[in-house]
C-alpha cells in the first residue's frame, strides 16, 4: 500500500487531459486536489471529432447546458455511422445507436427478422430502426416519450480543438490548477520507484501523488519512464496511418458519420457546423503517404480548406493501463482506430473507473489489478468488433482486401461469428461496449446471415409475423416523417 492519495497531477491538455481533470473535480471534489501540466509547444494530436451516445453521461456529470455546449464545439447530431463499400462495392448499411424492432421476453427482435426474412417477408432490418429512418431522411428532434420502442439514441461530431478548450474552461472553474511547461524530466521516489514529481524545462517542480499519463502517444511516464511495454496489435490491424484534411461544409449537414472503404482503408466524413473533417485511415504496407494525399483530396466532396496532414500511429495498448501510480489514459494508454469512434468513449471509461476505484488511503494490490483487468477486457472486446469489419467481407479487389479475409482472428471472435452464423444468437460480454444490435448491424452488413433462429420466433403465423413487421416499419418510421431536418434543429435548439 502507498501514501494516501490527496493529489492527483494529470500530464497532458488533449480531450482526455482536459477530460480526466473535469471528471475527476466534479465527482470528487474536496477530495483531491487535481493539477494539469501541458505543453504548448508539443501541442495536441487535434482529430477525434466522431463521438457515442454514452458521451451524454460525461456531459450530465458535468451539469453541460447541451445548447451550449452545441455552440461552443460547433457539433452537429450523430444518429449512426454508414458503412459504404465494406462489403462489396457499391453497397452500403447503418450502424445505427438504437435497437431494431421491439423484442420479445426471452427472444431477440431480430430473431423475429431472421424467420420473415427466410420466408420472403421482410428484406431490410433496418426499416425497423427509428434511428435509420431520422438519419436516411436527414432529420432530427429530441423525442419525449418513455417508450423505448422510441428511444432515439444519438451522440455528436465536433470540433476536437474547440472541445477540449470547452473542457478546460469547465475544469478551470472547478478548480482545477493549470500549468504550462513541458515536463524534461520524470523523479521517481527511490524507495518506492512511484513516480514522485515532474520537472519542467523552466526548473519548476510539479509533485503529486497519483498521476494520470494523458501525454498522448508519446506516453512519457506510462512508456518512456515506467517502460511498461506494449501489446501491438498491427497483425489484426495494419492501418497505421491517417491523412487528414478538412473541407467546406455541406449546404445540408447529414446526422450520421461516413465511413468509406477504400481499396486499402477508409475514409471518414464527418461533418460539423463549419466544415467537414475527413481523413482517410491506411496501411503505409499498402499505400505511401502521397498516394494516400491525393485519394484522399480526390474524394473530398466538398472543397479542400487546408493541406493535408499525416499522424502515425501503432494499433495496440500499453500492457498495463495502471503501473505503479500511474494510470495511463488516452492515447498514452492504446490506440484502435477511429472506425467506430471508440477512443473518446475509452478515455471516459478509464475515468469513470478510476474515480470508482479511487484510492484515497493508497494504492493496493488488488485494486490495481482489477482495474488493469477491466481496462483489457474492455479494449479487447472492442479491437474484435472493428477486426469483425475488416476480416468479414466479399471484397476481393485488392490485396489489403485478401489478407484481410485470410488472416488468422481472435478465438473470441471466431466464435461469435459461428455462433450468430448457426443459431443467430450473439452473446453480451462483461464489459462489452457493443451490445446485440450492434453486433448484428455489423455482422448483416458485412454479409453474415443466420441459418437458424430462435424457437420463440415460430409463435406467430405467417400472416401475423407480416403484419407485425409491416406495422413495425411504419411505427418506427412514423417519427421522422414529423422531425425538423437536422439544420433546422440545431436551429431551433441551439441557435446556430
Ligand atoms: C486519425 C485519428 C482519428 C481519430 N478520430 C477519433 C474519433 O472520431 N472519435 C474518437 O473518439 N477518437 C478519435 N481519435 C482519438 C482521439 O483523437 C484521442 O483519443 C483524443 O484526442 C485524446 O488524445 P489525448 O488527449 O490522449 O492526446 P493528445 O491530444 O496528443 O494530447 C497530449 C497532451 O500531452 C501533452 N504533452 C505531451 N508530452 C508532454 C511533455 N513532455 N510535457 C508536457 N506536456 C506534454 C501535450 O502538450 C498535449 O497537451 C482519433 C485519433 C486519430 C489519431
Amino acid at each position: 500500500m502507498t501514501n494516501q492519495v490527496k493529489k492527483v497531477v494529470v500530464l497532458g491538455g488533449g480531450t482526455s487531459g482536459w477530460m480526466s481533470a473535469a471528471l475527476i473535480k466534479k465527482v470528487l471534489g474536496d477530495v483531491v486536489d487535481v493539477e494539469l501540466v501541458e505543453s504548448e509547444s508539443i501541442g495536441i494530436v487535434g482529430v477525434g471529432e466522431a463521438t457515442i451516445p454514452p458521451i451524454q453521461h460525461v456531459n450530465e456529470t458535468l451539469g453541460i447546458d447541451e445548447a451550449e455546449f452545441i455552440r461552443e464545439t460547433k457539433a452537429t447530431i450523430k444518429l449512426a455511422i454508414k458503412f459504404e463499400n465494406w462489403r462489396v462495392k457499391g453497397e452500403s448499411y447503418y450502424h445505427t445507436f438504437s435497437a431494431p424492432g421491439r423484442s420479445l421476453p426471452f427472444c431477440h427482435f431480430h430473431h423475429l427478422w431472421t424467420r420473415a426474412n427466410q420466408l420472403g417477408i421482410d428484406d431490410n432490418l433496418w426499416a425497423h430502426d427509428i434511428n435509420f429512418h431520422a438519419a436516411e431522411a436527414g432529420r432530427f428532434a429530441k423525442l419525449q416519450t418513455q417508450d423505448p420502442l422510441f428511444d432515439l439514441k444519438y451522440a455528436y461530431h465536433f470540433d476536437s480543438g474547440l472541445y477540449g478548450q470547452y473542457l478546460r474552461k469547465i475544469s478551470e472553474r472547478l478548480g482545477v490548477k493549470r500549468t504550462e511547461g513541458l515536463v524534461d524530466q520524470v523523479n521517481l521516489n527511490v524507495q518506492t520507484g512511484d513516480v514522485e514529481s515532474l520537472k519542467l524545462k523552466n526548473g519548476h517542480l510539479v509533485t503529486g501523488d497519483l498521476f494520470i499519463d494523458c501525454s498522448g502517444f508519446r506516453g512519457v511516464l506510462i512508456n518512456q519512464k515506467l517502460g511498461t511495454g506494449f501489446e501491438d496489435w498491427s497483425h489484426w490491424l495494419p492501418c497505421d496511418r491517417a491523412v487528414a484534411m478538412p473541407s467546406e461544409r455541406h449546404q445540408h449537414t447529414t446526422p450520421y458519420t461516413r465511413s468509406i472503404a477504400h481499396e486499402a482503408g477508409w475514409q471518414w466524413r464527418i461533418p460539423l457546423q463549419h466544415r467537414n473533417g475527413n481523413g482517410l485511415v491506411y496501411s503505409s504496407r499498402y499505400y505511401s503517404d502521397e498516394q494516400a494525399a491525393e485519394l484522399l483530396a480526390s474524394n473530398l466532396d466538398t472543397p479542400a480548406l487546408d493541406d493535408s496532414r499525416v499522424i502515425k500511429f501503432r494499433t495496440g495498448r500499453t500492457r498495463k493501463q495502471w503501473n505503479r501510480n500511474v494510470i495511463a489514459v488516452g492515447l498514452a494508454s492504446g490506440f484502435l482506430e477511429p472506425l467506430e469512434s471508440t477512443s473518446i468513449y475509452l478515455v471516459q471509461s478509464a475515468v469513470v473507473r478510476l474515480i470508482k476505484f479511487f484510492p484515497h488511503m493508497g494504492i493496493e494490490d488488488a485494486q490495481r489489478d482489477e482495474y488493469n483487468r477491466q481496462s483489457k477486457l474492455e479494449y479487447d472486446l472492442i479491437r474484435d468488433f472493428i477486426i469483425l469489419h475488416y476480416h468479414v467481407t466479399d471484397r476481393v479487389d485488392s490485396q489489403f482486401w485478401r489478407d484481410m479475409q485470410n488472416m488468422e482472428v481472435p478465438k473470441r471472435l471466431v466464435d461469435k461469428i459461428a455462433q450468430f452464423k448457426k443459431s443467430g444468437a450473439i452473446t453480451h460480454e462483461e464489459l462489452d461496449l457493443f451490445w446485440e444490435p450492434s453486433w448484428l448491424q455489423v455482422m448483416l452488413g458485412q454479409g453474415i446471415k443466420p441459418t437458424d433462429y430462435h424457437p420463440l420466433a415460430n409463435q406467430f403465423s405467417t400472416e401475423k409475423l407480416a403484419e407485425m413487421m409491416a406495422n413495425m416499419k411504419k411505427a418506427k418510421q412514423a417519427p421522422s416523417l414529423q422531425m425538423p431536418t437536422h439544420d433546422e434543429f440545431l436551429k431551433m435548439f441551439a441557435g446556430v
